[in-house]
């Protein structure tokens, strides 16, 4: 199953210039979402993952969806002012000003094996400061995993010190 055919894009989506990779088909379809994380299972079935950090809003989806299926706890980074309890926070670049994710401080223990997802990287610049978080709080970056990296965007550089996967790149 090609799972790229249920990717949809959709131009100058938030704004001119974008092409944004609208991933609601592929929920959509029971056999391909069911594709995606039974992928991602088979990865990671028998590694010892403690946590899964899904990276909001779509990491979300396939976070929970992977953690109930492999046993994991799932983590939620939020942007910021979304965590209701006490929280670390990492700040990065944008093109234009900055951006701030947010976990719990009580999410991730010294030592956890952890496993950071997300829908899509482009500049990479979001995962890197999940993975800073995870870092700070004492966690273990198994695998940093992607459903879709814009590979023109060169955003996996930005995450080169970890064990890198992606399902699919255009
Ligand atoms: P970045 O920090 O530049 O790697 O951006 C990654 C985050 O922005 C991810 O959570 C994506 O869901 C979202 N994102 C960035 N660019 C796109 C795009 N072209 N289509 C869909 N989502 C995008």
């Amino acid at each position: 199953m090609d799972l790229l055919t249920f990717i949809r894009d959709i131009p100058d989506f938030p704004k001119p210039g974008i092409i944004f990779k609208d991933i609601t088909p592929l929920l959509n379809n029971p056999e391909a979402f069911k594709a995606a994380i039974d992928q991602l299972a088979s990865r990671y079935a028998g590694k010892r993952i403690d946590k899964i950090v899904g990276i909001e809003a779509r990491g979300f989806i396939f976070a929970g969806a992977l953690a109930y299926r492999l046993g994991t706890g799932m983590v939620p980074v939020r942007k910021k002012g979304k965590l209701p309890y006490k929280t670390l926070s990492e700040t990065y670049e944008l093109e234009y000003g900055t951006d701030t994710m947010e976990v719990h401080e009580d999410a991730i223990k010294p030592g956890d094996h952890v496993l950071v997802l997300d829908d899509l990287i482009a500049t990479g610049g979001t995962l890197a400061a999940t993975c800073r978080l995870v870092e700070k709080l004492g966690g273990s970056i198994v695998e940093v995993a992607i459903l879709i990296e814009l590979s023109f965007l060169n955003g996996r550089a930005k995450v080169k010190e970890y064990p890198y996967f992606t399902l699919l790149t255009v």
